[in-house]
């Protein structure tokens, strides 16, 4: 596996921290890191509300990624709460095609960390709406 999940997956550790904010708000109970094009790691953790207010981990890693003026996303990696990867739901994976018209198929996502199985998002959104 390239040493780069190996970062990415600690860096996603490092912020994996359930806790209960307040009577309607718990986060960190899944955590993420996205790699953009320029190689920078960003996180991001859940944050779960009363209400849907809410948001995956990965999406708030890619908007921690927008926020520090970047759009390309070249890796994504999520860890669940008892330590292995996932797939992006499909509310992150509308994000990550619509982010990256036109060339989203590449990204890679880190599925099972225990085996390094990495699949392309073009491949988990077969014949979505947007090319
Ligand atoms: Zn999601």
């Amino acid at each position: 596996m390239d040493e780069v999940w190996v970062t990415m997956y600690e860096a996603a550790k490092a912020v994996l921290n359930e806790r209960k904010i307040s009577d309607y708000v718990t986060c960190g109970e899944v955590s993420a890191a996205v790699r953009s094009s320029s190689g920078k790691i960003y996180t991001g953790v859940c944050i779960d509300t009363c209400s849907g207010l809410g948001v995956c981990a990965e999406r708030n890693a890619i908007f921690n990624m927008i926020t520090n003026g970047e759009q390309e996303i070249d890796k994504v990696l999520c860890i669940l709460p008892d330590g292995s990867c996932g797939a992006p739901c499909g509310a992150c994976r509308e994000l990550m095609v619509q982010l990256m018209a036109g060339h989203y198929g590449d990204v890679e996502i880190m599925v099972d960390y225990s085996v390094g199985k990495i699949v392309k998002l073009g491949d988990i959104t077969p014949e979505w709406w947007i090319e």
